[in-house]
């Protein structure tokens, strides 16, 4: 019954049908080794997840990375982005991103995180043999001494990805295989033996099984297995802007602008609709729920997504706005005033050191965690899925082993990862809502 790595189990369910879900799906069905495994994907929300992380207009396609290893993967990421299936889908754009810093960085709360990113990452886009465009010093500062940023530098071969788009076309594709199995379930609970996972039970009282169970529920899989201090849901702020054709036209072959001492970026607009967003530490939302592996163990806290799909008519907090509304003034002071379209809380699932869990659960055997995203897993879509399957015949990429493998437990519960962001650490979104709530009613 259980899939020890070298077995290959006769049948798989993925819980999630995100990134990481929906690409394993699609090299489950495309790797000889699984011809005879009968495969099913299921989703709580009908596809594509309102409120998945995974959805979105854009989401930006860099091999800029501090850390080599992943410096490496999303280049062979571009490689398929740009190759003859992927390149044919109108997904993938690459018009460059400008990465800048601020000269001072003490008001961001990173210390001088910022900086050494963008220094160790443009060492590796020039060790990997691209040429970035010549660090500038003030050629991107904006009027007034604006936080755009003060230096910093153009890789010409970045891009960004229409993400609801990538995610259509891959769904598509997985379809085309009629090989896989879809489900529209919402799983409350997995059901766990001493050393193995025996069932998933959905909301409507059904349970699968399988022999191998591939969870990649995203931000919300604190709420199925005990990931404390391991993986937390921090919230991260997006606002869309309505623009005319005439802006749309001149900025949409701009590069996209990443402030790495701020965490604030803007992608160029995609049908006359602007975004702004900021990749931080994000909020937490504590939530107190029964141990998801053991009910007699008591209860236990861990953040788990809010989104105006639970919630709705959740908006970004005031401070969010704010940040939000004068990056944008001083990157494009014409635009300083523009009413949002709409925002949106959009959720990470952060890991301590930035890195994916992918792997077996030490305990359940046959239960294998593709999550951990971290804020940076939706450029990998078309290669994710292949090393996910790697780590599930228990070959991982040597360079990936200890990265993905099950992590060590972090002393704090609540992850505040230790991966470059921008803006505060420690914001919890309930308090940072009501301080919006208590300036209205002054
Ligand atoms: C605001 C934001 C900006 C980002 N920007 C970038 C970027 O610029 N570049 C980049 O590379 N990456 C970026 N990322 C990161 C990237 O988008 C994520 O790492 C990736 O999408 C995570 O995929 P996932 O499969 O883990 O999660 P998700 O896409 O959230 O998928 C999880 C799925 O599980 C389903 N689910 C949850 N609970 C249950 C349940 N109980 N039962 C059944 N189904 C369930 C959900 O409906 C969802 O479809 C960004 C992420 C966010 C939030």
């Amino acid at each position: 019954m259980a899939a020890a790595a070298e077995e290959i189990p006769k049948s798989v369910l993925i819980l999630g049908s995100g990134v990481f879900g929906l690409s394993t799906a699609y090299s489950l069905t495309q790797n000889p080794k699984f011809a005879n495994t009968s495969i099913t994907l299921v989703d709580r929300s009908v596809f594509p997840a309102p409120d998945g992380a995974s959805i979105d207009s854009s989401r930006i396609v860099r091999p800029d990375y501090a850390d080599l290893p992943y410096a490496r993967l999303a280049i062979e990421a571009q490689a398929r982005w740009r190759n003859e299936w992927w390149g044919q889908q109108d997904v993938y754009h690459e018009p460059g991103l400008a990465v800048v810093v601020n000269k001072d960085e003490s008001d961001n709360g990173n210390g001088d995180l910022g900086r050494k990113y963008m220094t160790d990452s443009m060492a590796n886009v020039e060790r990997c043999g691209l040429k970035p465009g010549k660090k500038s010093e003030g050629a991107a500062t904006g009027k007034g001494g604006s936080s755009v940023g003060d230096f910093g530098y153009v890789n010409w071969r970045s891009g960004w990805a229409d993400a609801e788009k990538g995610m259509r076309v891959l769904r598509a594709r997985v379809e085309k295989t009629n090989r896989v199995n879809f489900l529209h379930a919402s799983i409350s609970r997995l059901q766990f033996s001493n050393d193995a996972v025996t069932g998933c039970e959905t909301d409507d009282g059904k349970l699968l099984t399988a022999d191998l169970i591939v969870l990649a529920t995203g931000a919300w899989t604190p709420a199925l297995l005990d990931l404390r201090g391991r993986c937390s849901a921090t919230g991260q702020i997006l606002s869309y802007i309505q623009i005319t054709d005439a802006e749309q036209a001149a900025l949409g072959d701009r590069p996209t602008l990443l402030n790495e001492s701020s965490g604030l970026f803007i992608i160029p607009p995609v049908n006359n609709v602007l975004k702004v967003a900021r990749h931080g530490y994000g909020y937490c939302n504590p939530t107190t729920i029964p141990h998801p592996e053991d009910a007699s163990l008591g209860k236990i806290t861990v953040s788990l997504p809010r989104t105006h799909i639970s919630h709705p008519g959740l908006e970004i907090p005031e401070e969010g706005k704010k940040a939000l509304r004068s990056f944008l003034a001083a990157v494009y002071p014409s635009l300083a005033t523009r009413p949002f379209l709409n925002t949106r809380i959009c959720w990470y699932t952060d890991t301590p050191r930035g890195d994916w869990l992918l792997s077996y659960h030490p305990r359940y055997k046959n239960l294998f965690v593709a999550t951990g995203g971290s804020g940076h897993a939706y450029k990998f879509l078309p290669v994710v899925g292949d090393k996910i399957v790697d780590c599930l015949l228990g070959e991982p990429p040597a360079e990936f082993k200890d990265k993905w493998a099950w992590p060590e437990r972090d002393v704090e519960d609540q992850v505040w990862t230790k991966d470059w962001r921008g803006g505060v650490k420690g914001m919890v979104l309930e308090e940072e809502l009501k301080k919006g709530e208590n300036k209205a009613k002054l």
